[in-house]
């Protein structure tokens, strides 16, 4: 048994049944046993690799993207670049090199990584000691110093805790980790049911079948970002799995070695993730006055942006093994059987700034 599954059950033996939500923040993010707080996991050798570890290409048009909505913010002389879980650094450095080609907006630039793995944290200086641009690190966003701001966060959404409902009856009950038989984990629901929870629900779940689940997050996160940006200016571009239409559906997953995972399997050691609803992200938006635009799926973004004329100036000096590995990074990025549908994107902005790159044709 993980030194993790011990303390959960030691919780549980203690409060009660532990809310979905709180056991994918434990198991993600506990301080000495969590799975982000104790391993590197990106990579072939670890658990999933991520769209900025496939090529370099991913990294470099983002960097190109907020290079152009930094003009249409008006050139500020100073505006914060922020990541949101950062991984290995790649993504922001591969942006950085990018950002070459607009000096100004490169002098402009002061870089805060959110990012709450120690592991992690060390890769980034590692990865960005010598970019020769200010980086500074946080726990948490609100840290940042307040100030115009380009946010980007690449698979970060997935890894926040979602809250699970299921339909019964009389109403819906939240989900919850409870020792089954055996004292295993096991999932299991509140009997007492969520008081008027129907209201929160958008209006086509309300008549969900029995049996049906029901997964949300907090918007504390989402908001905390969409009022910095609309008090002091800039854009956000989130990129995650995930689907555009709020739904019903369990997608809680444990990811390990590349393949599926039980979630309540060895925690702590398992990757917990689950599916971006980019329809709330939207509203959120929308009700705080600012511009939303997308999501576009992860396939159609890159190739608005270019990604294929990229690849082929890369392939211009490629031997022919690094052309076929360009080839197939392009693939995997884009192809509809491949990253390329199921990943979406999408963008907040406070709407000043007007149609922003890739979404505007
Ligand atoms: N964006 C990177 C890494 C994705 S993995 C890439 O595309 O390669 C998720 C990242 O988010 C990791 O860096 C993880 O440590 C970080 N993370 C997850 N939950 C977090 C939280 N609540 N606060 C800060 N960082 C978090």
């Amino acid at each position: 048994m993980t030194p993790l599954e011990q303390e959960i059950r030691r919780i549980i033996a203690f409060d009660g049944p532990m809310p979905i939500s709180e056991y994918m923040r434990t198991c993600l993010g506990h301080p000495k046993y969590g799975y982000y707080v104790t391993r590197d996991p990106l990579g072939p050798l670890g658990d999933f690799t991520t769209a900025p570890e496939v090529s370099q290409m991913f990294g470099e048009l983002l960097g190109a993207w907020a290079a152009a909505v930094w003009r249409q913010m008006g050139s500020p002389a100073r505006v914060d670049l922020v990541e949101l879980g950062p991984g290995r650094g790649t993504l922001m450095a591969d942006a950085l090199r990018a950002a070459r080609a607009l000096p100004a907006f490169r002098a402009a630039i002061a870089v805060h990584l959110v990012e709450m793995s120690d592991v992690l944290m060390a890769k980034q200086r590692e990865t960005l000691g010598a970019s020769g641009v200010p980086v500074a690190w946080h726990h948490d966003v609100r840290e940042i110093p307040a100030g115009p701001a380009i946010v980007l966060a690449n698979e970060f959404f997935d890894a926040l805790p979602i809250h699970q409902a299921v339909r019964g009856e009389r109403g819906w009950h939240e989900r919850v980790v409870a020792l089954g038989k055996d004292e295993q984990l096991a999932f299991a629901v509140n009997p007492v049911p969520m008081l008027d929870f129907e209201k929160m629900l958008p209006e086509a779940l309300r008549e969900a079948p029995a049996g049906a689940i029901y997964e949300w997050r907090s918007a504390a996160y989402s908001l905390e970002i969409i009022h910095r940006l609309k008090s002091h200016g800039g854009a956000t571009l989130v990129i995650d799995y995930g689907y555009g239409e709020t739904q019903v559906g369990e997608t809680l997953q444990g990811v390990r070695r590349h393949g599926y995972a039980d979630p309540l399997t060895d925690p702590g050691e398992v990757d917990l993730t689950a599916h971006v609803d980019f329809a709330a992200l939207g509203d959120a938006g929308r009700a705080s006055g600012m511009a939303v635009s997308g999501p576009l799926t992860q396939g159609e973004f890159l190739r608005r942006l270019g990604i294929e004329q990229r690849a082929t100036r890369l392939k211009a000096n490629a031997t022919p093994q690094q052309a076929a590995d360009i080839d197939s990074a392009l693939a995997r990025l884009t192809a509809p059987d491949q990253m390329g549908e199921l990943f979406k994107v999408l963008a907040i902005a406070d709407p000043k700034l007007g149609m922003l790159p890739g979404f505007d044709s």
